[in-house]
């Protein structure tokens, strides 16, 4: 097996600490590459994942079998997230390389034949990795490389690594960085979530947490504790339920006749690809089904979703036939969500009917109908991670 010896750099979150001569004379190249393979997945679907982990004694409030625990939980919600297939977008018609139902191996110990070595800490990296990272005069948060890449196969390996709070007091320093985001559980599965996705072919994009700053916002001091006390997003799917129970406005109050002084949440939950239905409570408490949203069909001129990457094949590569891929060498992966539907609402406290028309995405949810010849927004729903990342949301 020839094994083509690359050194790929995939991610993330960097402040300098010292100044390299790029940074100097301020050069800087953005888009028009042609990546070739460097950027496809390590391991595409149903293929087995090895991995192990090695970690500093200092600098993880965590010890090894929480970490490991956290590592598990990143590898499934990437499997389940991969799982979210066949709905609105990802017809099985559509041709496309597939990526999860790995079968994933804990070794005890790094052999150096493991798919992805965990590596915490920068005690833990060898001289050619350490000068890897360092040669660009950057300090990684955490940061997946892929070393080797076997183009027959199409399957590659690397090591994923993450800072340890004594690599941060040493290599960082923004004002704005909480030091000790490892003393956090969720920070560090969030973490291990965004590496794991640059493994699974994903590259920085959206607004959620594959987006280029995710790290940098999460691991602000001023973001931090939302992203802890936070559940973790979905990143293909639409979620199916979402609540909303700030800024419900009059409009929403008068469509569905709801006496604002004892209703102040609104929640939607998804029945099926064509029905969801709203309810209403005061303070998350008991819920009262108020409308449904039926007969939701796709609205063909509203399907905007996107590929979360792209495989390109190899000459040499023995997995796909050439039929199979239209005889292409460009390969679109599994779509992001985002899609309008059509429909009818029906209010169950008046019995009438109303058009509506829903946007659905991973990061958002909104219901448009009518009242009194007006379009009125009558339920919407915008992700944490999106807001804050676009800060239109002030946390603190
Ligand atoms: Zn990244």
């Amino acid at each position: 097996m020839k094994l083509s010896k690359l050194l790929i750099l995939f991610s993330v979150l960097f402040l300098s600490f010292s100044l390299s001569a790029a940074d100097e004379s301020g050069w800087i190249s953005s888009g028009g590459e042609s990546f070739y393979d460097a950027k496809n997945p390590w391991i595409l679907h149903s293929k087995d994942i090895s991995y192990c982990l090695e970690m500093d004694q200092v600098g993880f409030p965590l010890n090894r079998a929480e970490v490991l625990a956290i590592i598990e939980e990143s590898f499934h919600y990437w499997q389940t997230e991969f799982s979210k297939t066949g709905e609105i977008s990802n017809s099985p018609f559509r041709k496309s390389y597939k990526l999860g139902k790995n079968r994933i191996t804990f070794k005890e110990r790094c052999s150096g034949f493991e798919d992805i070595e965990f590596k915490l800490g920068k005690g833990q990296l060898d001289q050619e990795e350490l000068s890897f990272l360092e040669e660009n005069g950057h300090s990684y948060l955490g940061v997946a490389v892929r070393k080797q890449y076997d183009r027959k196969s199409l399957r590659g390996n690397g090591f994923i690594f993450i800072s340890s709070h004594k690599d941060i007091k040493e290599n960082f320093s923004s004002p704005d960085l909480y030091p000790t985001p490892w003393k956090h559980h969720q920070l560090l599965m969030l973490t291990l979530i965004h590496e794991l996705g640059h493994v699974f072919g994903i590259p920085h994009m959206g607004n959620s947490i594959m987006a280029e700053a995710f790290l940098d916002v999460m691991t602000s001091k001023y973001f931090y504790r939302a992203f802890i006390s936070y559940g973790v997003e979905s990143f293909l799917a639409p979620p199916k339920e979402t609540k909303r129970c700030t800024l419900i406005d009059t409009d929403m109050y008068n469509f569905f006749n709801l006496d604002f002084r004892k209703y102040n949440c609104l929640y939607i939950k998804k029945l099926s690809d064509s029905q969801y239905d709203i309810y209403a409570s005061l303070n998350q408490g008991k819920q009262e089904k108020v409308a449904s949203l039926v007969s939701l069909s796709p609205d063909v001129y509203g399907l905007e979703s996107k590929p979360i990457g792209y495989l390109r094949l190899t000459k040499d590569q023995e997995l796909f036939r050439s039929d199979t891929t239209n005889f292409r060498h460009l390969i679109a992966g599994p779509l992001i969500e985002r899609y309008k539907l059509t429909g009818k609402l029906i209010n169950h406290k008046t019995f009438s009917s109303y058009p509506v028309t829903m946007s659905v995405s991973p990061e958002s949810i909104s219901v448009i109908s009518t009242l009194k010849d007006r379009f009125v927004t009558v339920y919407s729903y915008d992700s944490l991670y999106s807001n804050i990342l676009s800060e239109t949301f002030f946390v603190e």
